[in-house]
């Protein structure tokens, strides 16, 4: 049985293939958003309790090996798979998408975190558009509290957020057409943005650099050694046929 860890395109593509390759799998969500797009198979949704809840579903489900196809900036299910998988010396794998080059002409920003995004893209812009998901928008209301912030997640944000603000409930992809319309309508003149990588939420950097818009971009933590990385669906699915053999 393999546990893939999930809450991705990617990881939903790879469902697909190994449901196709009849592989014995469970696809896990965190379970953050209301109505999340559920992959094929079997599913279930919420947190393990930690390190030592995840070892004990690992030891009942009988996991074979896990892949961790979580978002790039899901760090702590990342850390916790390691270190659950090392105790109990089953394979692993991490399937991650690669981040996001710079196009020609961008006006890119890198920064560390999210407190950073925020201060840098206050000095940029009056216009940002926060693209950083729901959970970190905390960290954004006092730098931001007198822009004119755009800010686009898939479910309301829980704690109040400056009356200045304007809530955009909505899930990618993103095409992009609707974006420089919504560039337009907003005269966004800063993106804030994760390195998530992908084609989904990609449209919105195109747009940023045709804009002349600028983009503060938050960088990935680096990666930890120790277990294999691949970068697609295929990749990993070829890595499981290694593991559970010839269906
Ligand atoms: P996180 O901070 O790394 O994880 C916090 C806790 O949430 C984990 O310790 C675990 O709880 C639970 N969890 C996270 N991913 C899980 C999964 N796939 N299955 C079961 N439990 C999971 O995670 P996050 O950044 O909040 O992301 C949550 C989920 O949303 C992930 O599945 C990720 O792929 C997806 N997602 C995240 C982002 C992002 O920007 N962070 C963007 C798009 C999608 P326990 O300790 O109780 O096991």
């Amino acid at each position: 049985m393999i546990l893939l860890l999930g809450g991705t395109a990617e990881a939903r593509e790879l469902a697909v293939l190994l449901q196709e390759s009849g592989v014995r799998f469970v696809s896990s969500l965190a379970g953050r958003v209301a109505r999340p797009r559920l992959p094929v198979g079997a599913v279930q949704i919420g947190g393990f309790g930690g390190v030592s809840g995840l070892e004990a579903y690992l030891l009942e489900q009988r996991v074979d090996a896990v892949v961790d196809a979580t978002h790039p900036f899901a760090e702590g299910m990342t850390r916790n798979a390691i270190a659950a998988c090392s105790t109990l010396g089953l394979p692993m794998l991490r399937l991650e998408r690669p981040g996001w080059a710079e196009p020609e002409g961008a006006d890119w920003h890198w920064v560390d975190d999210h407190d950073a995004a925020a201060s840098t893209a206050a000095e940029l812009g009056e216009r940002p558009f926060l693209t950083v998901g729901r959970q970190s928008l905390g960290r954004f209301v006092e730098p931001l509290a007198d822009h004119q912030a755009l800010v686009r997640v898939v479910d309301a944000p829980e704690a109040p957020v400056p009356a200045t603000w304007t809530i955009l409930l909505s899930r990618g992809p993103y095409p992009v057409e609707s974006e420089r319309a919504l560039f337009a309508e907003h005269e966004v003149d800063v993106v804030v943005t994760k390195d998530s990588g992908g084609t989904y939420t990609q449209a919105k950097l195109q747009v940023a650099a045709e804009a002349g818009a600028a983009v503060v971009i938050v960088r990935r933590s680096a990666p930890v050694a120790g277990f294999p990385v691949v970068d697609s669906a295929v990749a990993a699915a070829v890595w499981v046929s290694g593991i559970v053999g010839p269906r």
